[in-house]
C-alpha cells in the first residue's frame, strides 16, 4: 500500500524550497518506483490568511492520516503583530504536540565541499558528523505550573517547571541508542545533574537504558561543558541526547559549526516512527520570492523521511549521493557560494539534484 506524505509548504521561502523537494520525490516515484501519495495542506501564516487559523482542523486531520509530513517553514514579519495563539509558530508547535513527535533528530554534518563555510578552523570541523537527539514534547517548555504571578510585595515573579517522567526519558534514550547502533555506537547524554534533580533522574534513567544496549558506549556531560566541547573539539561526539531546552540551544550551536543553515535537515518522530521532516532554517523573509534560497536542507529532509518513516534506506542514500554530486559539480546557491564555484538559483539546484538521481538501471 502506498504511503501518504502530507506536504505543508508554509510561508516565506517555504513554497519555493518545498517545490524542489517535490520534484525529487517525483523523480524517485518515476524512476525507482517509490510508492507514495502526496497530499497538500496549509499551515502557518498562509493558513491564517486563508482560514484565520495557523493550524486548520483540516490540516490536522490530514496530518493524522499521513505516514510522514514534509514542512517548509513558517512565520514572517507580516504575522508578528498577531496574538500569540494565532501566530504561524503555533501551527508548528501544535503539530508537534498533537502528533506526539517527541524525538527531534538534528544532524550536524559538514560536507567536505563546504569546509570553508564554517567559522571554525577546517581541521576542527572537517569530517564533523554529529546527530543531536532532542526531547521535543516535554521538559520546561511544557511543564506546569508556569506563568507570571504577583507577590505580596507587589513585585512580579516569572516561573516555569522542568519536569520529566521516567518513561519520557526512557523513550528518548532508546531512540538515541538505536540511532547510535547505526553509527559509531557512542551516546553522550547531556544534563545538569549537579544542580537539577530532574536531570539527576534523567541521568539515572539513561544509565538504566544503556543496560539494554551493551554494544553502545554511554557517557554523561554537563550542559555547560557540552557547549564548550562542541566549540572546542566537536568531532569527539557521535550521538548526543538531551532535554528539550538544552537540545534547542546545543543543536543550533552544532548546526552553525557547519556554517551552512541552508544545508541542514531535521526529523521529529513519534513512537511509531511517523515523522515531520523540515529544514532547520526558518522562512527567510529577506530572500523570499527571489529564487535564491538553498533547497538542499529540504531535499535532505526528504532523505531523512525515506530513511526513518518510509523505510527506504537505499533511496535515502541515492538522494544523498545526488546532493554530493551536485556539490562536487561545483553548483552553489548564494548562501554557500565560494570562489570558482557556479552560482545557481533555487530551481536550478532542484533540477540538478533531480537530474543527478538518475534513471533506474
Ligand atoms: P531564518 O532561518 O529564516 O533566516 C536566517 C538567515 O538565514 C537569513 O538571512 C536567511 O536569508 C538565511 N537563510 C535561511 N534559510 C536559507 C536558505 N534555505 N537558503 C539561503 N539562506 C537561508 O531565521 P530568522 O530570520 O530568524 O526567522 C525568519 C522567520 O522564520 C521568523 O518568522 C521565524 O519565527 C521563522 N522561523 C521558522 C522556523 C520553522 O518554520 N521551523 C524556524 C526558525 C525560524
Amino acid at each position: 500500500m502506498s504511503k501518504k506524505i502530507l506536504v505543508l509548504p508554509g510561508d516565506g521561502i517555504g513554497p519555493e524550497i518545498v517545490a524542489q523537494a517535490i520534484k525529487v520525490l517525483q523523480a524517485l516515484q518515476r524512476n525507482f518506483g517509490l510508492d507514495v501519495e502526496l497530499e497538500h495542506g496549509l499551515v502557518g501564516g498562509s493558513a491564517y490568511d486563508a482560514v484565520g487559523n495557523p493550524l486548520p482542523q483540516e490540516t490536522l486531520v490530514l496530518a493524522h492520516e499521513s505516514d510522514a509530513i514534509l514542512l517548509g517553514a513558517v512565520g514572517g514579519p507580516k504575522w508578528e503583530p498577531l496574538d500569540i495563539a494565532l501566530r504561524p509558530e503555533k501551527g508548528l508547535l501544535g503539530l508537534r504536540s498533537e502528533l506526539e513527535l517527541f524525538a527531534n533528530l538534528r544532524p550536524a554534518l559538514l560536507y567536505p565541499q563546504l569546509a570553508g563555510a564554517s567559522t571554525l578552523r577546517p581541521e576542527v570541523v572537517s569530517g564533523l558528523d554529529i546527530m543531536i537527539v532532542r526531547e521535543l514534547t516535554g521538559g520546561i517548555y511544557f511543564g506546569r505550573p508556569r506563568g507570571v504571578r504577583k507577590l505580596e510585595t507587589g513585585e512580579r515573579e516569572g516561573f516555569n517547571t522542568l519536569v520529566y517522567r521516567e518513561s519520557e526519558v526512557e523513550r528518548i534514550g532508546r531512540v538515541a541508542f538505536e540511532i547510535a547502533r547505526k553509527r559509531d555506537r557512542r551516546v553522550c547524554s547531556v544534563d545538569k545533574a549537579n544542580v537539577l534533580e530532574c536531570t539527576e533522574l534523567w541521568r539515572e534513567v539513561m544509565q538504566r537504558v544503556a543496560g539494554e544496549y551493551p554494544d553502545v558506549e554511554l557517557n554523561h556531560m554537563y550542559v555547560d561543558n557540552a557547549a564548550m566541547q562542541l566549540v572546542k573539539w566537536p568531532k569527539q561526539f557521535d550521538v548526543m541526547v538531551t532535554t528539550n531546552m538544552f537540545g534547542d540551544i546545543l543543536s543550533d550551536a552544532a548546526a552553525m559549526l557547519t556554517g551552512s543553515i541552508g544545508m541542514l535537515p531535521s526529523a521529529s518522530l513519534d513512537q511509531d516512527r511517523k515523522g515531520m521532516y523540515e529544514p532547520i532554517h526558518g522562512s527567510a523573509p529577506d530572500i523570499a520570492g527571489k529564487g535564491v534560497a538553498n533547497p538542499l536542507a529540504t531535499i535532505l529532509s526528504v532523505a531523512m523521511m525515506l530513511r526513518y518513516s518510509l523505510e527506504e534506506p537505499e533511496m535515502a542514500e541515492r538522494l544523498e549521493r545526488a546532493v554530493h554530486q551536485v556539490l562536487n559539480d561545483g553548483l552553489r546557491t548564494p548562501d554557500i557560494l565560494s570562489e570558482g564555484m557556479r552560482e545557481v538559483g533555487t530551481e536550478q539546484m532542484g533540477d540538478a539534484v533531480t537530474a543527478a538521481i538518475g534513471e533506474a538501471a
